[in-house]
């Protein structure tokens, strides 16, 4: 399946505002820019056609919006905000996971599944998107829900996601913290098929080298968007959990030979462990589209400056990117994952890491309904 064209801009997109194409460094003239830009472009378009021979269903709204943020913009000093809007992939209220199911849920149609399974904390936005695109393709749902904060919260424990699970049709039940969650997941999966139903699992996050293909794919969407808005793009950076979207990300760039620096801000494991959850998964990745080796260890770059007191629970850093972002922008992040990002994104604008000048991807990766289970923590 191809993606359709990228639509012309929003004519209400603030077109003067927006900065004129600024090389990404001095260095480069604008000529060779360009020049490099084109063959990056020719890259992606082959590694996108490449992808072509995975089973894929669709369950997004593709091409996402790229959007420049102005008073994003200016309340951080001159760094050229962008959001690539993957709050709006359409299913189940959007959000990331969209991308990846688009590809596990292709390989569980064909295998013929009647039943998918998955597994994620509380709130997982992954859950509720798996429930929506089991429902849409006519599947039987059953999650496995892990209490990492153990919130009593009902808000917490009922709402938000939880409420949505629920709509969705899914059936669900609860683990303790700290179990292996994907070998519980496999063992009631196992009690289904003994059963006699046919079963297809879904790693936490849906981060697998099935569902890194969605982000492999977005790098092609993006690199397309940057083309034809003539935008030289300096940094990518997003909310890192279970991985899947990081090394989906780091492959497509690696394989497009790509320039663009992409940053994980990571929501729970420390630097070294997410880097190194990353790096693994980015390998298998780019084996599975033939490029193997393609991706470097120092290509994978994560940041848990932002994490906080823990997963799952926001820091003050995390509720102040939330109201700036709602405030500034109209945009709706979320206590878990995307407000943790756009935290590590803030501060790196003050703290003078990106610069004024700088061209500065936000990916939006959703998970806003997960709001609606922390009223306490706007109180
Ligand atoms: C799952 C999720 C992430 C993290 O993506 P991973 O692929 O798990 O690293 C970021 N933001 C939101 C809203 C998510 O739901």
């Amino acid at each position: 399946m191809s993606e359709t064209k990228q639509l012309v801009p929003p004519i209400d997109m603030d077109l003067e505002k927006k900065p004129a194409l600024t090389p990404c460094s001095s260095e480069s003239s604008l000529e060779g820019s360009t020049k490099t830009n084109s063959i990056v472009l020719q890259k992606a378009l082959e590694c996108q056609a490449a992808l072509n021979k995975f089973p894929r269903t669709k369950l997004a709204h593709l091409p996402t919006p790229l959007e420049y943020c102005p008073r994003l913009t200016e309340a951080l000093g001159g760094v050229n905000i962008y959001v690539k809007r993957d709050d709006c992939t359409g299913l189940g209220t959007g959000g990331n996971k969209a991308r990846k199911l688009e590809w596990l849920m292709g390989e569980a149609k064909k295998q013929g599944a009647d039943y998918v399974m998955t597994q994620g904390a509380t709130q997982s936005n992954h859950a509720r998107q798996t429930a929506a695109a089991a429902a849409k393709l006519g599947m039987k749902c059953h999650i496995l829900l892990e209490d990492r904060t153990g919130s009593k919260d009902i808000d917490y424990t009922e709402n938000g996601n939880v409420l949505l699970d629920d709509l969705f049709g899914a059936t669900r039940e609860k683990r303790g913290a700290g179990l292996n969650m994907n070998e519980e997941l496999e063992a009631v999966a196992d009690e289904y098929r003994a059963k006699g139903h046919n079963v297809y699992t879904i790693v936490g996050g849906g981060s697998n080298e099935v569902g890194a293909l969605g982000y492999v794919n977005c790098v092609y969407e993006m690199i397309q968007q940057f083309d034809e808005e003539d935008l030289d793009i300096d940094y990518i950076c997003h909310a890192t959990g279970s991985s899947g979207t990081q090394a989906g990300l780091v492959t497509g760039l690696a394989a497009a030979e790509s320039d663009i620096k992409l940053l994980g801000f990571g929501v729970r494991a420390p630097k070294e462990n997410q880097e190194e959850m990353v790096y693994s998964l980015a390998e298998r990745t780019a084996i599975k589209i033939g490029k193997e080796g393609v991706v470097k260890r120092d290509d994978v770059v994560a940041d848990s400056s932002y994490v906080g007191p823990g997963y799952g629970i926001p820091a003050e850093s995390t509720i102040e990117a939330i109201r700036m972002f709602a405030e500034l922008e109209g945009l709706l992040l979320d206590p878990v994952y995307s407000g943790k990002g756009a935290a590590g994104l803030i501060d790196y604008c003050r703290t003078g890491k990106f610069k004024k000048g700088d061209n500065v991807v936000f990916l939006h990766t959703g998970g806003n309904a997960a709001l609606h289970g922390y009223l306490k923590a706007f109180k």
